[in-house]
């Protein structure tokens, strides 16, 4: 299959040819999880969205390292470099050490991921392991002059970067902008302007996370591990950088500055955000009591959840729009998820008992070129999953006999959905127990076997009970006059 990918870069502003700089290898990074609470709904749609990503340059034949870190220090509860770490905070409201609460929510988190089925990445590096690293970037951006000292903190000196260099240029703020917008906040912090940011930052006596450093004992500022990790792993210049929308500013922007000012070059091609999920049209945020986390999804344990959602489900719905879209989470639109994904998976069932005929009526080349120019616009998922719906009517026609299907058009036709549904959208079936399938299409038959002889005997108020529960557990039963039909809804 010819590369005919292309990318939304935030940085240009536009879609954009997917072009490799050292093909076939790809190099990918995408900002991990900061891991000092559950895994919730907004962890899922980045890891889903770039897990897409990772699967179709496979498939495209690229040799993709993907490294995705795990933020375990620095990350601090205000984005002014103010106040507690967020890992250090919740250790102490546990009694617990810090590295206790990054073990045990970087275990929920790949849980949770493992339950979405995304792919794990190839390098997963933790940032309190990349100390020395970040305290050598920070160094050299002391040297080059874009940083400056002050009471044993280093900060990036962001007007002085901003005289020869674009400061702004990935979310498109102004420094002037920020100038006017942060002036209140000047005067109260060591910093020369509040929008500078903390490369190193001396430790207060009760900061619990610290290395020794030739200006203080102190740890890294948050922004500096993405730089130093990303280009470890991916050499000073890598294809792709993704995370969600949120991390535009300041993180993104930050890293793009620190690599400019350390190395004289940008590292990144192609910056790549996903949108953010909303919950009833509002942010989701534990003050408004709708913050979810997975677990509570999975599980249904939840005020806001009318009952549990399979991870498929939630995956389906983070699919089903694309990922520069905004997304609103709500009961309605999940429930209608698990109607498309069950739709789907019913066309795979039939597509796999279908019987095939001498000749085809149908031709399956238009659909599998529709799906890939979908993905390969921008990973247009809601478009490629539009076209698998209208092949799963084709597969139904040909089922009602109202369609055909020659043997090498159906092995076709089967190894394509299989591509696309499992092995790109990333789905997977539960696995159920050897032959419970089997044996639960028994004993439906045998209730409605026994409603048909119940008829039969004029006993309309048992065969009426059979037929309406089983609708309550959601399968529907057609009568037919030589029997009856039924299916799953
Ligand atoms: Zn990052």
């Amino acid at each position: 299959m010819k590369n005919n990918l292309t990318i939304y870069n935030t940085l240009s502003r536009r879609k954009e040819k997917f072009e490799a700089i050292n093909p076939p290898f790809v190099g990918m990074y995408v900002c991990g999880p900061t891991v000092y609470g559950d895994a919730h709904l907004g962890h899922a749609r980045p890891a889903i969205t770039f897990d897409l990503l990772f699967r179709y340059l496979k498939y495209l034949e690229y040799n993709v390292r993907y490294v995705r870190n795990i933020t375990d220090v620095g990350h601090l509860v205000n984005d002014a470099d103010e106040g507690e770490d967020k890992i250090a905070k919740k250790a102490k409201l546990d009694q617990v050490e810090p590295m206790e609460i990054v073990q045990k929510y970087t275990n929920n988190y790949h849980r949770n991921m493992d339950e979405l089925n995304t792919l794990p990445p190839s390098i997963e590096p933790h940032a309190s392991a990349h100390i020395i690293e970040q305290e050598a970037m920070a160094k050299q951006i002391l040297k080059n002059g874009f940083a400056y000292e002050v009471n044993g903190s280093v900060y990036f000196d962001v007007e002085k970067y901003s005289q020869t260099n674009n400061y702004g240029k990935l979310s498109g703020r102004k420094l002037e902008d920020l100038q006017t917008n942060t002036r209140e906040l000047a005067g109260q912090s060591e910093k020369k302007n509040p929008f500078d940011f903390a490369l190193w930052k001396k430790a207060e006596p009760e900061h619990i996370m610290r290395w020794p450093s030739e200006w203080s004992n102190g740890f890294p500022g948050w922004h500096l591990e993405c730089s130093v990790m990303s280009t470890k792993y991916l050499g000073d210049k890598f294809d792709i950088h993704g995370g969600g929308l949120d991390l535009q500013f300041p993180h993104h922007e930050c890293e793009i500055a620190q690599s400019k000012a350390a190395k004289g070059e940008d590292a990144v091609k192609y910056w790549m955000h996903n949108n953010l999920i909303t919950i009833e049209g509002q942010k989701m945020s534990k003050s408004l009591g709708n913050f979810i986390t997975l677990d509570e999804l999975f599980s249904g344990k939840h005020d806001k959840l009318e009952k549990a959602y399979n991870p498929m489900v939630v995956r389906f719905f983070i699919l089903q729009a694309h990922y520069r879209s905004t997304l609103d989470f709500s009961n309605k639109a999940l429930q209608a998820s698990e109607k498309g994904l069950q739709r789907l998976f019913n066309g795979l069932e039939t597509l796999k008992k279908l019987k095939p005929t001498a000749k085809s009526s149908i031709e399956i080349n238009t659909l599998k070129e529709k799906c890939f120019k979908a993905l390969n616009d921008d990973l247009n998922t809601p478009i490629l999953i539009a076209h698998l719906f209208d092949g799963i009517k084709m597969i139904n026609q040909i089922n009602t006999d109202d369609e055909t299907i020659s043997k090498e058009d159906l092995k076709e036709l089967q190894a394509f959905y299989k591509l696309m549904v499992f092995d790109i959208l990333g789905f997977k079936v539960e696995k159920e127990t050897a032959g419970s399938d089997e044996k639960f299409e028994q004993a439906v038959n045998l209730l409605l076997n026994i409603r048909l002889e119940a008829k039969k005997n004029k006993d309309f108020a048992t065969s009426d009970k059979i037929r309406d529960e089983l609708n309550k557990i959601g399968i529907i039963v057609k009568d037919k006059k030589d029997g009856f039909e039924w299916e799953i809804k």
